[in-house]
């Protein structure tokens, strides 16, 4: 028999989603010099690059240039891209055993964390994800409206998440303009009648999870002033001695900039982006109508512990704060895919370092693999996700060194393809993207913005030239 991974016999893989951990996968494991192995890439969106093209705040173009890199990896002749193609609903578990060595998930994290608090489904209370996907234009989130005409809005949580939130409440349409926003909420945000957002960290400013470029960006908005207290920068004993202890000045950084915020004297911006930090919200109160109006919190300390950790404890005092609209943004959750062991309360798939795990025998399952959030929860920026994969990869790669991976009946690249065309006649390939790439730029051009985004599946396909099936 053939070697698997060789010129007659190439190691097909598939990988499920099109975010920067399967791309990182895809190049590593074309970049092997003795391996011969083809590509498949697939997304239920006719859009490749996951949350870079619809996580990443619109704001932060730099960011986004990554995806330059990404098309260098689908530029490889054994790379193919099948977009608006579901795992799960177009082709199963077993389907992919079919056609495929090894299977790769990689489809992030796709839904939010919930607080657990009292009031959480109010109208005006909203994940912070589903106004980012909004925001960035992602077709499932295009409907969403958020109630823009109240004056003060709360962001719980500290995160980048948080920051990029509460930073594209407060920036002025002039900012915004020359971003890549969808341009239903850039309508939208014109039209925005807020004025004060809050930032909510449970704990002090060494525990907050924003980074340092993301706090500084914050002082130097158009017209909003960022407003710190200044008792809630001081630090205990703990923080301090974290701080001392911290190998790097990043975190001390992070800390003089929020110091300095709490000098700072107002500049008379006309909207105000509030940090605060030690406190807890414990209730979202609602008005007769069911309609968010406040949010009761404890104010917090942070007591020593034997174990020495940071946990917040609820002083006796609270405090309620009017604010029409609330954004949880305390993390994002993997979503579990049929057939797929998944750890619920993690929120990731059963791994050990990308192989799949059974989920009674912890043993992993011949040919499944997984990397990115949905493998080790929502945290780190894009570049994580490179060594992250790489593991996974290596893992990949071991395993076919042994022979452990599915022996498919059908590995022809073109048997995949026939069956993919069956299901989903609205398949989309990576050219096709292109063509639709072009077209938003274009597009963005003849209207002063970078990008104009497509919004709408059917209006993708369509833009594409492909037949936009009938609903
Ligand atoms: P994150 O960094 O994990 O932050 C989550 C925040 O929620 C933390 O401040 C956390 O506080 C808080 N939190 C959790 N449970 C809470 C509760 N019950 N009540 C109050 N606060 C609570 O998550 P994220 O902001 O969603 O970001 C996800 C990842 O994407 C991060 O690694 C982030 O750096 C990355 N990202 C990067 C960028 C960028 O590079 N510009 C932009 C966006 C996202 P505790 O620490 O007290 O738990």
């Amino acid at each position: 028999m053939t070697q698997v991974g060789t010129a007659s016999q190439p190691l097909r893989v598939a990988i499920i989603g099109s975010g920067p951990a399967a791309f990182y996968a895809a190049e590593h494991l074309l970049k092997q010099p003795d391996l011969v192995v083809e590509i498949d890439m697939f997304d239920r969106l006719p859009t490749p690059f996951g949350l870079v093209r619809y996580g990443v705040a619109p704001d932060h173009p730099k960011i986004k240039t990554v995806t330059k890199a990404f098309d260098g990896i689908a530029a490889n002749p054994r790379f193919r891209f099948f977009g608006n193609v579901e795992f799960g609903r177009h082709l199963s578990l077993p389907d992919f055993q079919q056609h495929y060595h090894q299977i790769l998930f990689a489809t992030g994290a796709q839904t939010d964390r919930k607080m657990g608090i009292p009031g959480e489904d109010l109208q005006g209370s909203h994940p912070a994800t589903e106004f980012v996907a909004w925001y960035n234009g992602h077709p499932d989130y295009r409907h969403h409206a958020f109630d823009l005409s109240v004056e003060r809005a709360a962001v719980v949580g500290v995160g980048n998440v948080a920051i990029d939130v509460a930073r594209i409440l407060v920036r002025t349409p002039d900012e915004l303009v020359k971003t890549d926003i969808a341009a239903h909420a850039l309508e939208a945000l014109r039209q925005s009648k807020i004025k004060e957002v809050f930032l909510l960290g449970r704990r002090g400013p060494v525990q907050a999870a924003f980074t340092n470029p993301e706090v500084k960006e914050v002082g130097e908005m158009a017209d909003a002033d960022v407003v710190v207290r200044p008792d809630e920068v001081q630090l205990d004993d703990l923080s301090r001695a974290a701080l001392e202890a911290a190998q790097d000045r990043t975190l001390q950084k992070k800390v003089e900039i929020l110091q300095g915020y709490a000098l700072r004297r107002a500049e008379g911006k006309s909207k105000k982006l509030h940090i605060r930090f030690l406190v807890s919200p414990v209730e979202l109160i609602g008005d007769a109508q069911a309609r968010l109006t406040r949010i009761r919190m404890f104010r917090n300390f942070m007591p020593p512990t034997e174990t020495g950790t940071n946990n917040p404890k609820p002083t006796a005092q609270y405090e309620e704060l009017e604010v029409g609209l609330v954004f949880r943004s305390v993390g994002y959750r993997g979503v579990s895919l049929p057939g797929v062991p998944f750890h619920d309360r993690w929120g990731v798939i059963l791994n050990d370092k990308g192989r799949v795990l059974n989920g009674d025998a912890k043993q992993p399952l011949t040919g499944q693999y997984t990397s990115g959030w949905i493998k080790r929860g929502p945290s780190g920026v894009i570049g994580t996700n490179k060594p992250d994969s790489v593991e996974t990869a290596n893992c990949m790669l071991e395993d076919l060194a042994k022979g452990a991976h599915w022996q498919p009946a059908q590995p022809e690249a073109a048997a995949v393809e026939a069956l993919v065309r069956q299901r989903q006649p609205a398949y989309v390939t990576y050219a096709d993207w292109q063509r639709l790439d072009a077209l938003e730029l274009a597009n963005g051009q003849a209207n002063g913005r970078p990008r104009l985004k497509i919004t709408s599946v059917d209006e993708m396909l369509a833009a594409m030239g492909k037949a936009v099936p009938a609903h």
